[in-house]
C-alpha cells in the first residue's frame, strides 16, 4: 500500500490534522443536537429487522396516493415492530381499522417522508435546488447537482433525460449572477441509453455519446463543469470508455471542465486510476478525478453472490479504506494532469488528503473535498472553517424518483460502511488494517450453479467473438447419426439454417428412418446391462467428466446456439451453463439416491433401492437446444438407463456437437444414440416401441399429450408400463399490483415477454395490471418495448433476434393479424427490422378480454396481452383462468398480496418481484402442472425418481428366536 515517503511517513501529521478536524466537529455536534430523524436512523442501525422494514416501506411510500392504502401498508410492514415515530403513529397503527385513524396517521407518515427527502435531497425541482445552492454558497460551499429521475427504460426517456440535463445547465447559467458560482452538474451515463449492455461497450458508447455531446457542448458554451458519475460495476467499463473517447474528440479535447469518478471499493480501482492517469497525460488538458468509496456496495455484493461471480468490491470495510488511501496517494502524486476531488465523509480519509496535499505543496485551492447533501454536516462546516474548498453533491427531483437514492443513503447511514459506524471519536483516525484474504473451500460432492458470463471483462467478450468466428468457419458441415458408438449415414439429410440469415446453412445432419430407429433400439438394449451394472458413483463421474469438457468449450457451444437457434450472447451462454448444471446436479442427486433406504424392525430387514428402467427415449425441443436435451439425457443415463436422443429438426447441429463431445469423453458405445429425424415418422415410432421404457419429452402440448396416449398403448410383446414425462407449454401471466415499482416491473415484464423473442415455455404472454397503474404502465411498457434492439444476435447489442423459422414466423403473424380484429395492437415494427431473417418486433395488445385466444393460447413468440383488473383477487382469477399452470409472477410491495399469491396463484414456478424466466437448476426446480406438464420437475431433488423403479426387499432375519444385527448397519 502506501510507501514510506507517502501516507506511511505522514502518519503523525494525519493524526494531528484528524484530531483538529474532530475537535471542530465535536463543537458543531454539540451546537446541533439530535432531531427525530437521527432517532430514526439510530434505531435502524441498532435493529436490522426494523431497518429492512423501514427501507422497504420508504421505498413504496411515494406510490401510495390513497391514505387508506398507505395506512394498510404501514400496518403490514410494522405489525410486529414498535415504531420510533411520535407516539401517535404507533397508536393509530393499532387502531388502523378504525376509519378515523387514517386521516391522522397518513399525513404524519407523509410528513416523515418529506422530512427524509428534505434531509438528503436538495429539492423537488430546479427552483428549489437553486434555493439549496444559495444556502450552501452562504456557508462557503460549492455544489454539483444530480438530477434524479426514474430508471431510463426507453429511448424517449433517455431523450427526456438529455433534454432535462441541458435545461438544467441553462437554468443554472441564467441564475448565476456575477458573484455566483459556475454551474456544476453530475451525469448518469446509463440514463442516456436505454439499451446499455455490458456485452456491447462499443454500441453502448456510440449511443450514449450521441446524446452526451450536445450536453457537453452546452456545458462548455455556458462555462459549466460536468462530472460523469460512476454507477453499477456492470457499466463501469462503458462509462470509462465513453469518457475517454468523447473527451479526446477535437471538440472537447482542450476542455478542462469534465470529470469522472473512481470507486475505490472496487478491486480494480488502482488499475482504473492508472488507466485514467495515462489517458490524461496523453490528452494534455487536465480533467477532474473524483475519488469516492462507492455507493452500491450492498447491491454489488448481493448481485455477485446471486450469480456466483467474484464480488468486484472489497468485502471488508478496512480493505476499501486501504484502497482509498493508496488511490488517494497515487492521485495526489500526479495532480499535474488532473484536478483532484476527494469525496468522503471519513475523518481519516479527509486527514490523509490534507496531509498529502500539505506534503506535496498544494494550496487549499489546488484540490477540493466533496460530500453528499444531508450527510455529515458537521464535517462540512469544520472543513470550510479550516479553509478548504468543499463541494456538496446535491441530488434533486421528484420524491418518487429519488427513492432509490434515498434508500441508498439510508442504507449507508445504517449499515456497517459509514461514518456513523466508524464514529467521530479518536478511533475513526486509526489506520485501516485489512485482514488476510480467506479462501472458502466448497465441500466435495456439493453442487453450485455454473456462473454465466458477465461480459464486463474484455477477455470474455473477445473470446466469445472469436468462438463465433470459429463456428462460422465450420458452417455447412455434415453430421452423422450415432448408433452403438459409431457414426452412421442416414436415410437423407436435415438441413439446418440460420434463422437470422435463412440462406445460410448451419449444417446438414443425417436423418434417421424407421430401420435406423430399430438399429438404435438394438444398440441401446445391448448397452443397457453393462451400463446399468455400474455403481452410481461411476455414472456420476461420467456426468462430471462431460460437464468439465463442456465447460472448457462453453463459448464454442454458445456460438453454435447464436447461429443455429438465434439466441443472443447472454441467452446462448445461459443455455450452455444450464446444461453444465444439469450434468453436475444430477451427478450429486444420483449419488444421494444410491444410498439404500433401510427400515429395521425387530427380526425384519427392509431395504429399498432404485433400479434403472431400461431404455429411455429423449425427445427435445429447439428452444433450449442444449440445456433441455442434456438435462433429460443426463437424468436418463445417470440412473442407469441407456438412451436414444431425438433432437428437434430445427437445432440438430448443436445436438450433433454434443454427441461428438460424448464420444471424445469416451462414453461406452450404445449408452447414448443420436437419432435426428422427423417427429412423427421417427419420434412417434420409437415412442410406440415395446422396447422403450421411458419417454422423456419436452415440447408442445399437442405433441406431449399425444405421446402420453402413445406411451399408454400396450404393444404386442410389451411387458411393462412406460413412464411418460411430458413437459409442455404455458400461458404465463405476471400480475403488476397497484403499488408495484414500475422501474422494476417494466423491465421484468419486458425481459420475461420478449427475451429470446418470447420463445420460452416460461415466457410471459399476459400481464395483468391492478387498479390505477394501468395507463402509465402501458405507456412505459410500450415505449420501452419499442426501444428494444432487434437484429442479428451475432451482434452483442441486439436484445432480440429472429424467431426460429419461416413456419413460426408465418404462424405468429397470423395470430397477430387475427388479434388485431379483436384488440388494439400498440407499437409496431415499422422500419427497424432487418430485411432478411425471421424478425418480429415486440407486439403488445391491449383491450384483450380474459377469454380471448390472445389470452388463452400459447403463441410462442414476442406477443404480449395486457389486461386490467380492478383488484388483486380479480387479477389472480384472470391469471389462473387458463388450462396451463407453468410459470407466473407478481410485482407487489404489499406483503399480504405476496402471501396470497403464494397460496392461490396456481403455477409450477411462481416468481415474486422478479422476471419469470431463467429458472436455475437446483434453486428453482422447473416444470408445471395442468396442461403444462405431468407435474414433475426438471433440475430438482425428485427428478431422477421418475427414471427408476423402486424395489423393496424384506428379509425375515429371525432364525429360531435369534435375530442378528442389521447387515447395513454392519456395513
Ligand atoms: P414440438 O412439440 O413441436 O417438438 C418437440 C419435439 O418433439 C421435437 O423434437 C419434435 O421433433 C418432436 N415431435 C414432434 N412431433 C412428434 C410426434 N408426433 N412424436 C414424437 N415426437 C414428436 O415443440 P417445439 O416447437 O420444439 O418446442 C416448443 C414447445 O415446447 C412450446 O410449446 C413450449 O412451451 C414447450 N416447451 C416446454 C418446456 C417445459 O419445460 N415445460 C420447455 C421448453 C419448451
Amino acid at each position: 500500500m502506501a510507501s514510506a515517503t507517502g501516507i506511511a511517513g505522514l502518519e503523525p501529521r494525519i493524526q494531528s490534522l484528524g484530531g483538529r478536524l474532530l475537535a471542530r466537529v465535536d463543537r458543531e455536534l454539540k451546537a446541533a443536537g439530535g432531531g427525530w430523524l437521527d432517532v430514526l436512523v439510530r434505531r435502524a442501525i441498532q435493529d436490522p429487522e426494523f431497518r429492512v422494514q423501514a427501507l422497504r416501506f420508504v421505498d413504496v411510500l411515494p406510490t401510495l396516493q390513497d391514505d387508506a392504502e398507505l395506512v394498510a401498508h404501514l400496518k403490514e410492514y410494522f405489525a410486529d415492530t414498535a415504531l420510533p415515530w411520535p407516539a401517535v403513529s404507533d397508536w393509530s397503527l393499532r387502531h388502523s381499522d378504525a376509519p378515523w385513524a387514517v386521516p391522522i396517521a397518513a399525513p404524519l407518515v407523509r410528513a416523515t417522508l418529506r422530512g427524509l427527502s428534505r434531509r438528503f435531497m436538495g429539492g423537488r425541482d430546479t427552483r428549489q435546488a437553486l434555493g439549496t445552492i444559495s444556502r450552501l454558497q452562504h456557508n462557503g460551499m460549492a455544489y454539483t447537482l444530480d438530477l434524479l429521475g426514474e430508471a431510463v427504460l426507453s429511448e424517449r426517456e433517455a431523450d427526456r433525460y438529455q433534454q432535462a440535463c441541458i435545461a438544467l445547465l441553462q437554468d443554472l447559467a441564467r441564475a448565476a449572477g456575477p458573484a455566483a458560482q459556475r454551474p456544476h452538474v453530475s451525469l448518469k451515463l446509463s440514463s442516456l441509453y436505454s439499451q446499455i449492455h455490458p456485452a456491447d461497450p462499443d454500441g453502448s458508447v456510440a449511443a450514449i455519446a450521441a446524446r452526451l455531446r450536445p450536453i457537453l457542448a452546452v456545458a462548455r458554451e455556458l462555462g459549466a463543469a460536468v462530472t460523469f458519475d460512476m454507477e453499477q460495476y456492470a457499466f463501469r467499463h462503458i462509462v470509462m470508455q465513453c469518457f475517454m473517447t468523447v473527451l479526446l474528440e477535437p471538440e472537447f479535447r482542450d476542455w478542462p471542465d469534465a470529470g469522472i469518478v473512481i470507486q475505490t471499493y472496487l478491486k480494480e480501482a488502482a488499475d482504473d486510476l492508472q488507466t485514467l492517469l495515462a489517458w490524461a497525460d496523453r490528452r494534455a488538458t487536465p480533467v477532474q478525478l473524483r475519488i469516492v468509496r462507492g455507493a452500491y456496495w450492498d447491491y454489488e455484493t448481493v448481485i455477485a453472490r446471486q450469480h456466483g461471480w467474484d464480488a468486484p468490491v472489497w468485502e471488508e470495510k478496512a480493505q476499501t479504506d486501504a484502497s482509498f488511501e493508496s488511490c488517494l496517494e497515487l492521485l495526489m502524486s500526479r495532480s499535474g494532469s488532473v484536478a483532484v476531488a476527494v469525496a468522503s465523509h471519513n475523518v481519516r480519509s479527509l486527514a490523509c488528503a490534507m496531509a498529502l496535499a500539505e506534503s506535496r505543496g498544494f494550496s487549499a485551492e489546488d484540490f477540493e473535498f466533496q460530500m453528499l447533501y444531508g450527510m455529515a454536516d458537521e464535517l462540512k462546516l469544520a472543513l470550510v472553517e479550516m479553509g478548504y474548498r468543499l463541494r456538496v453533491y446535491v441530488p434533486f427531483g421528484e420524491t418518487l424518483h429519488g427513492m432509490a437514492y434515498l434508500v441508498r443513503r439510508l442504507l449507508e447511514n445504517s449499515s456497517g460502511q459509514s461514518i456513523l459506524d466508524s464514529g467521530l471519536g479518536q478511533a475513526s483516525l486509526e489506520k485501516p488494517r485489512p485482514s488476510a484474504a480467506r479462501e472458502v473451500a466448497r465441500p466435495p460432492g456439493s453442487f453450485s450453479n455454473q456462473p454465466v458470463h458477465r461480459f464486463v471483462r474484455a477477455e470474455e467478450r473477445t473470446a466469445f467473438a472469436a468462438a463465433l468466428r470459429a463456428a462460422r468457419e465450420r458452417l455447412g458441415e455434415d453430421y452423422p447419426l450415432v448408433i452403438g458408438g459409431e457414426p452412421v449415414t442416414g436415410a437423407g439429410w436435415i438441413t439446418s439454417s440460420n434463422p437470422a440469415r435463412p440462406a445460410e446453412v448451419i449444417g446438414r445432419v443425417a436423418r434417421a428412418d424407421r430401420s435406423l430407429a430399430d438399429q438404435a433400439l438394438v444398440a441401446a438394449r445391448e448397452a443397457a446391462p453393462g451400463w446399468s451394472r455400474l455403481p452410481a458413483h461411476e455414472r456420476a463421474a461420467w456426468l462430471r467428466k462431460i460437464a468439465a469438457a463442456l465447460l472448457r468449450q462453453r463459448d464454442r457451444f454458445a456460438a453454435w446456439e447464436v447461429l443455429e437457434a438465434g439466441k443472443n450472447w447472454t441467452e446462448a451462454d445461459a443455455d450452455v451453463c444450464e446444461a453444465i448444471d444439469f450434468l453436475n446436479y444430477y451427478a450429486v442427486q444420483a449419488e444421494r439416491l444410491a444410498a439404500p433406504q433401510v427400515v429395521e424392525s425387530s427380526g425384519e430387514h427392509n431395504r429399498c433401492d432404485y433400479r434403472p428402467r431400461g431404455v429411455g427415449l429423449v425427445i427435445a425441443p429447439w428452444n433450449f437446444p442444449l440445456a433441455i436435451l442434456t438435462g433429460m439425457l443426463s437424468a436418463t443415463i445417470v440412473t442407469g438407463n441407456t438412451a436414444i436422443v431425438k433432437p428437434s429438426s430445427l437445432t440438430p447441429v448443436i445436438g450433433a456437437h454434443f454427441m461428438q463431445l460424448l464420444r471424445e469423453a469416451g462414453l461406452p458405445p450404445g449408452v447414448v444414440n443420436y437419432l435426428p429425424g422427423d417427429g412423427k415418422a421417427v419420434g412417434e415410432y420409437l415412442a410406440a416401441s415395446p422396447r422403450i421404457n421411458i419417454i422423456a419429452f419436452t415440447g408442445s402440448r399437442a405433441v406431449g399429450t399425444r405421446l402420453l396416449g402413445v406411451g399408454a398403448q400396450l404393444q404386442p410383446g410389451q411387458t411393462h408400463v412406460k413412464r411418460v414425462i411430458a413437459e409442455m407449454g404455458g400461458k404465463n401471466a405476471i400480475i403488476v399490483d397497484a403499488d408495484a415499482d414500475l422501474d422494476d416491473a417494466v423491465p421484468g415484464v419486458l425481459q420475461s415477454a420478449f427475451g429470446y423473442q418470447g420463445q420460452k415455455c416460461s415466457a410471459a404472454s399476459r400481464v395483468i395490471v391492478v387498479g390505477g397503474l394501468y395507463a402509465v404502465f402501458v405507456e412505459r411498457l410500450v415505449e420501452a418495448a419499442q426501444s428494444l434492439t432487434v437484429g442479428d444476435p451475432q451482434q452483442p447489442g441486439n436484445f432480440m433476434g429472429p424467431v426460429i423459422d419461416a413456419v413460426a414466423y408465418a404462424r405468429i403473424r397470423k395470430v397477430i393479424e387475427a388479434g388485431r380484429q379483436r384488440a388494439q395492437l400498440l407499437g409496431g415494427d415499422a422500419g427497424r427490422l432487418p430485411r432478411a431473417g425471421h424478425y418480429l418486433a415486440p407486439q403488445i395488445f391491449t383491450g384483450v378480454t380474459p377469454q380471448d385466444p390472445l389470452a388463452q393460447e400459447e403463441i410462442f413468440g414476442p406477443v404480449l396481452a395486457v389486461l386490467p383488473a380492478d383488484d388483486f383477487e380479480e387479477a389472480l382469477a384472470i391469471a389462473n383462468g387458463t388450462a396451463y399452470a407453468l410459470t407466473g409472477g407478481v410485482y407487489s410491495r404489499y406483503p399480504e398480496h405476496l402471501v396470497r399469491a403464494r397460496e392461490a396463484f396456481h403455477v409450477g414456478n411462481l416468481y415474486l418481484n422478479r422476471g419469470i424466466t431463467g429458472a436455475l437448476v437446483s434453486r428453482q426446480p422447473f416444470g408445471g402442472f395442468r396442461l403444462s406438464g405431468t407435474g414433475s420437475k426438471a433440475g430438482g431433488p425428485d427428478t431422477l425418481l421418475q427414471f427408476m423403479d423402486t424395489v423393496c426387499v424384506t428379509e425375515n432375519t429371525l432364525r429360531r428366536g435369534f435375530a442378528p444385527e442389521s447387515r447395513d448397519k454392519r456395513e
